[in-house]
């Protein structure tokens, strides 16, 4: 297990970051169980809300010069955080960036914030007649979150809807613009992961088309998410990435990797892509299955698994 070490550098920029925004939006020691799906995880030695763009460029500048370990959080529906906590600042983007709005002059094109979920989304351009994002629908992350992950799913993914991208630099210093193309979208992978951007908002291209046949189609999708995968149970989706040749699922199922269990954590009965948290797991739990799973996988196959959820402070 890694051991949690909390730097004079972190705490000082605690310090500092409480200063702006209070503490009832700065916790300290807030445990990630808390704030992610998969409702594992230790502290982290803060978690900060910044409501204002003003605010989280503020909050960045402090880390930055402090140098203090930090990381974004969108909805925590990808996020795997080790049993110790995160020995860092845990940054979560609040109100002033959970707005979707249609963009002046244009009939097809929204801004969302980057604190808006997918399913707001949805909702919001359904009712407006506005198709092309519903494959996203029922995906349980945020705009930001979805960006930096290029999120997809039912043969959609944020790629072929996102326009541009407003974004911040890491130390907080610039807002910028990008082109949908200039945002490096691959399979699951944007250029925010190794730039550091962070997203502010996206601008969605839609196109026009009858409300009643984009909500039967986001139903449609919603009831195949149902009956295929383990929505009782707290996980972080889809555990591992799609390799090439293969699907993971597959390819677990095939090594009779079902069912497969270490404390509270298993391999699901009803989709072997997703690790669930059956009832009091542990992220050493979760680990666990994954490295069994890579093992015989790749003894089965030949093919080496790599995860989709993000280790925060843990390893495989
Ligand atoms: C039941 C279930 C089903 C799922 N189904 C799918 C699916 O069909 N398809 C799919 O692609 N995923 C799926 N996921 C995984 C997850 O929902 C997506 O990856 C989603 O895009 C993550 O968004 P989030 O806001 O929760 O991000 P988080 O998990 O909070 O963060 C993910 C990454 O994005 C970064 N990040 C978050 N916000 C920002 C920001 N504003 N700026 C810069 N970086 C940021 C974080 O630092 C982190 O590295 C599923 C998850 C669950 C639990």
């Amino acid at each position: 297990m890694k051991q949690t070490n909390i730097s004079e550098a972190v705490l000082r920029a605690a310090g500092r970051i409480e200063q702006i925004t209070g503490p009832d939006r700065a916790l300290r020691q807030e445990p990630m169980s808390k704030h992610t799906s998969f409702r594992i995880g230790g502290p982290a030695e803060m978690f900060v809300i910044a409501n204002t763009e003003e605010e989280l460029a503020e909050v960045l500048r402090i880390c930055c010069e402090e140098q203090a370990e930090h990381i974004l959080i969108g909805n925590g529906s990808n996020f795997l955080v080790s049993d110790e906590g995160y020995p860092g600042i845990m940054i979560r983007l609040g109100d002033g960036f959970d707005q979707v709005k249609m963009i002046e002059g244009t009939d097809t094109e929204v801004r969302a914030g980057a604190a808006r979920l997918l399913s707001g989304v949805s909702s919001f351009l359904t009712e407006r007649g506005l198709a092309g994002f519903e494959f996203a629908s029922g995906i349980p992350g945020s705009i930001g979150g979805a960006v930096f992950m290029n999120a997809g799913a039912y043969g959609g993914e944020m790629k072929d809807v996102v326009a541009s991208v407003r974004l911040m630099r890491p130390d907080g210093s610039e807002i910028i613009e990008m082109s949908g193309e200039e945002m490096g979208f691959s399979y699951r992978h944007s250029i925010v992961e190794e730039s550091g951007l962070i997203v502010l908002s996206a601008a969605l291209k839609l196109t026009k088309d009858d409300p009643a046949g984009i909500a039967a189609r986001v139903a449609d999708l919603q009831s195949r998410r149902n009956s295929k995968q383990p929505v009782n149970y707290p996980s972080a989706g889809s555990t591992f990435k799609r390799p090439v040749g293969g699907y993971a699922a597959a390819l677990i199922d095939e090594a009779g990797l079902k069912g497969y269990t270490v404390g509270g954590a298993m391999v699901s009965e009803k989709h072997a892509g997703f690790v669930i948290n059956a009832g009091g797991a542990t992220c050493e739990d979760v680990l666990a299955v994954m490295r069994h799973v890579r093992e015989e996988v790749y003894r089965n196959s030949g093919i080496m698994l790599e995860p989709e959820v993000r280790l925060i402070n843990c390893e495989l």
